[in-house]
């Protein structure tokens, strides 16, 4: 998986501006169109080996908005990326993280992203992995995200 560093601005590529209107099929804006109506993004929890983290107890708070945000993901791809914490001899015997949501919904992490806002309506971005890192590694979102809600949909 790509590192970013917490907090990185992310900006909408200008070649991806024609997607803000885009309609799908139906005619009707898709939760991912609706979410890159955000003209930029921070990014949280894209956590390598080799690149220190911060750890610490979650606020409880965060780590249940967290969880609901990982049960409307965005981004969702066709690869998986497994955690690169956990130990393995080999990184394609890896398991995929899997996580129980508050709705006690299963999720199979490592394929989508989730989005949150901050309290200033900054939106902040991070692979799903995050609900793994933050429960099984101890990763420590930052500050800023404290108090973060949903992004709407
Ligand atoms: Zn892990």
């Amino acid at each position: 998986m790509t590192y970013y560093a917490d907090g990185t601005l992310m900006r909408r590529s200008t070649l991806l501006e024609w997607c803000k209107n885009r309609r799908d099929t139906f005619g009707l804006s898709s939760p991912l169109f609706q979410a890159r109506r955000q003209k930029s993004w921070r990014t949280f929890g894209w956590l390598e080996p080799g690149h220190d983290y911060a750890t610490g107890a979650c606020p409880p708070g965060l780590l249940r908005t967290l969880q609901e945000a990982g049960d409307h993901p965005v981004d969702q791809t066709r690869g998986r990326y497994s955690c690169r914490f956990c130990p393995s001899s080999h990184d394609e015997l890896r398991p995929l993280p899997k996580l129980t949501t508050a709705s006690g919904r299963e999720l199979l992490l490592g394929s989508a992203s989730l989005e949150v806002l901050d309290t200033t309506g900054q939106a902040w971005i991070a692979p799903d992995l995050v609900l793994h890192y933050v429960v099984e590694h101890r990763y420590l979102p930052p500050a800023e995200l404290a108090d973060a809600r949903l992004a709407p949909r």
